[in-house]
């Protein structure tokens, strides 16, 4: 048996899910593919009941329509994280630089999620926007705040991205000139939309690949391509066509919580290999075919992204034990359809609550048997805007 095997199923001896069966495997494909649906419904099975006095618990939420309850060891998290930086690092973007970013929620002291439309973090490194209300308005703000605050660099969906060049734009204002470098993360980014963010922003464009379940998965490199980071993650691809793609498919290396192995992101994608002048050697690299990429629905003036019904459908899930296991949302004919896969006993409670948290009078909830995916030109989406502008 190889030395990564054996540190795989020392790691899952302690995890239920595995732990009857742990010596029956002689080799890592052995092990079972798992999938989100498999591990959020049989939660407990995946975790590693030691306890540490620092933990983090931590939502997904953005890159699918089913929120997952990820648990962390914190000293873990810090590692893997850390390795994020030492890519950064290769760009010139060091911890201490000031940056900019987006987010749907944070978590306060007691661990309650809240949405603060500014939060800037006490070192005063990061200035973050809420997500949940975009407005023209709330962007005028956003843009002042970015100007004083002097960022030199920002973290970002491509969709919020362009919202933010669509509102300069039509304001007729100048990119803010102290950005100098935009990371992208949470949504597939096209070549054409790549250049038109430098083309337009006159910034250097970093591709980062990740999920909340793991981190950073493939980040590029100065060299331009997208190296898996594997001091993080194993990734192999499943379910191959004759042209080497399938679904990328992850394996945690650093987390000891709650050590998710070949998990099916149902992204789809390629291996390739090249040679990185920067670190003088053969690198793996991961080529994403498809991937999640929401629309962005507009009512009355107002910005929903995937981010606000994540927010929403996490916060009914919290407050009512998890009814929700997937969502879709689609916007048509002036309806906002809720595509909700959950038990009917829930119906009636949870389209209460929706239209508590959501005022709209045109809502329709239905109930679906199954996550049904609308894949198209390789975006994965969630957030469905069926009305002909997008914007
Ligand atoms: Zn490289």
């Amino acid at each position: 048996m190889d030395t990564f095997l054996i540190k795989i199923k020392e790691r899952l001896s302690n995890i239920e899910f595995y732990r009857d069966r742990i010596d029956l495997y002689n080799y890592f494909e052995e092990l079972p593919i798992l999938d989100k649906y498999d591990v959020k419904t049989n939660l407990s099975k995946f975790i590693n009941q030691n306890k540490e006095k620092n933990e983090i618990n931590d939502y997904t939420s953005g890159s699918t329509g089913m929120p997952l309850n990820i648990k962390w060891y914190k000293s873990d998290y810090m590692r893997s994280i850390l390795y994020t930086w030492e890519l950064r690092k290769k760009h010139n973007i060091t911890p201490l630089d000031r940056f900019c970013t987006f987010h749907s929620y944070i978590y306060d002291k007691d661990k309650k999620m809240y949405s603060p439309k500014i939060f800037i973090d006490k070192f005063e490194i990061s200035i973050s926007f809420s997500k949940l209300n975009l407005s023209f308005d709330n962007m005028e703000l956003y843009y002042q705040k970015i100007l004083d605050f002097k960022p030199i660099w920002m973290y970002i969906t491509p969709s919020i991205f362009d919202y933010l060049i669509y509102f300069l734009d039509t304001k007729n204002l100048p990119f803010p000139d102290t950005i100098k470098i935009v990371e992208l993360t949470g949504e597939i980014l096209t070549d054409e939309k790549r250049l038109f963010f430098e083309q337009r922003t006159n910034t250097k464009i970093i591709n980062h690949y990740g999920s909340r379940e793991f981190n950073s998965i493939s980040y590029e490199c100065p060299c331009g391509k997208m190296h898996i980071v594997e001091k993080n993650v194993f990734v192999e691809i499943i379910n191959k066509n004759s042209e080497d793609i399938g679904n990328i498919c992850v394996t945690t290396l650093l987390n000891n919580k709650m050590p998710l192995t070949r998990y099916n992101l149902k992204d789809k994608g390629k291996i390739t290999s090249s040679f990185c002048e920067i670190e003088k050697k053969i690198k793996q690299n991961i080529d994403i075919l498809e991937a999640s990429a929401n629309d962005i629905i507009t009512i009355d003036g107002k910005y929903y992204d995937y981010s606000f019904f994540s927010y929403l459908i996490n916060k009914i899930n919290e407050d009512n034990r998890f009814p929700i296991k997937s969502f879709q949302v689609i916007f048509e004919n002036n309806n906002i359809c809720f595509n909700l896969f959950m038990e009917k006993k829930y119906y009636e409670l949870v389209s209460q609550q929706i239209k508590m948290l959501f005022h709209y009078d045109k809502i329709i909830i239905n109930l679906i048997s199954e996550p049904n995916l609308i894949i198209n030109n390789g975006k994965i989406k969630y957030v469905i805007n069926r009305e002909t502008l997008n914007k």
